[in-house]
């Protein structure tokens, strides 16, 4: 029986087990693929206090070696349920169940699909999610990229080290981006952008995708271009189906929680991404994981008693 059960290793959830297992609880860790979430699909990282400029993979090798420092026990699998059964919490992953007194739920986002044909059967071959990952496959090339947000744009420059142009295709004909990245791509002379356009059509051979048909949504005039690389950066979707059962999730299946990340169900937590909140980065992550490392402690401390 573990004190507490950390469903995902980001940002989030290795604070979570680095505060649960200083205060000397007995932690484990399950992540379904390497440490670090999100930040393993990150180029670089330039907004977490202490470091100028790291890269996301290294930051989160320091998250993992730290969160492991004070005993937490790290495992991989797929959660594909949690149970509450009062005291114990019941958690279902593989051919496993995991008991814990409590639950931090730190299973993140996934990027959001567009849902236009062609983008399932060409994933992977030409349409990507992730720039750091695939990046380096498109050399030279003229790239798409997909969304206004602050992952299309700042993935759109780390894609123009590789590409020979990166066309940034927006719904609008303004960023959502932060100020400081949308400047970058501004002065980028590899970046070019497409407004009020939105992608209707992946297309392509038996091979990969060898175009995209646009739409102006102004003038719903729908133009094609020849391409053989898109990267779609439209949102994140949260990672919480496992978790329905619970009763915790909102109408978009974002979990709910109060200030000290409590669900609506004693003993069980959640924090980062997965979590409705405000902001979505590596720092409010850490700090949700934080708070939710002492409420557990608390939580426990009071059972005792
Ligand atoms: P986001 O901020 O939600 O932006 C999504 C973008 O995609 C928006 O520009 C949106 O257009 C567009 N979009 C949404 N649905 C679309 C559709 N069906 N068709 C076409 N375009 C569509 O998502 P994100 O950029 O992935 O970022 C997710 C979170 O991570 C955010 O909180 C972000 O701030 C954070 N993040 C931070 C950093 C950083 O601090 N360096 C880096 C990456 C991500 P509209 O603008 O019209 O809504």
């Amino acid at each position: 029986m573990y004190d507490v059960i950390i469903i995902g290793a980001g940002p989030g959830g290795m604070t979570a087990a680095l505060y649960a297992s200083r205060a000397d609880l007995n932690v484990l860790v399950i992540e379904r693929g390497a440490p670090g979430g999100q930040l393993m699909n990150t180029a670089d990282v330039e907004n977490y206090p202490g470091f100028s400029t790291i890269t996301g993979p290294d930051l989160a090798m320091k998250m993992y070696e730290n969160s492991s420092n004070f005993g937490a026990t790290h495992t991989y699998g797929n959660v594909t349920k949690v149970e509450n059964t009062g005291l114990v919490k019941k958690v279902y992953c593989d051919d496993e169940v995991y008991e814990g007194k409590t639950v931090i739920i730190a299973s993140g986002s996934d990027h959001r699909k567009i849902g236009v044909p062609g983008e399932e059967e060409y994933a992977g071959r030409g349409v990507s999610y992730c720039a750091v990952c695939d990046g380096a496959f498109f050399r030279d090339r003229h790239l798409y990229v997909i969304g206004g947000g602050d992952s299309a744009v700042e993935e759109g420059l780390y894609l123009t080290q590789f590409a020979s142009k990166v066309t940034i295709v927006h719904r609008r004909d303004e960023l959502r981006a932060q100020k400081i990245i949308q400047d970058r791509a501004f002065k980028n002379e590899k970046i070019d952008f497409m407004w009020h356009t939105v992608p209707v059509e992946f297309k392509g051979d038996d091979k990969k995708i060898t175009s995209i048909d646009f739409k102006n949504v102004l003038t719903d005039e729908i133009t094609s271009a020849e391409a053989e690389g898109v990267f779609v950066y439209i949102g994140l979707d949260p990672l919480s189906e496992p978790f329905k059962e619970l009763g915790i999730t909102n109408a978009e299946g974002w979990i709910e929680t109060n200030e000290h990340m409590e669900t609506a169900v004693p003993g069980i937590y959640a924090i980062g991404d997965v979590r409705d909140t405000v902001l979505r980065q590596i720092a409010t992550a850490v700090g949700d994981g934080s708070i939710a490392g002492q409420e557990v402690y608390k939580y426990l401390t009071n059972l005792e008693d």
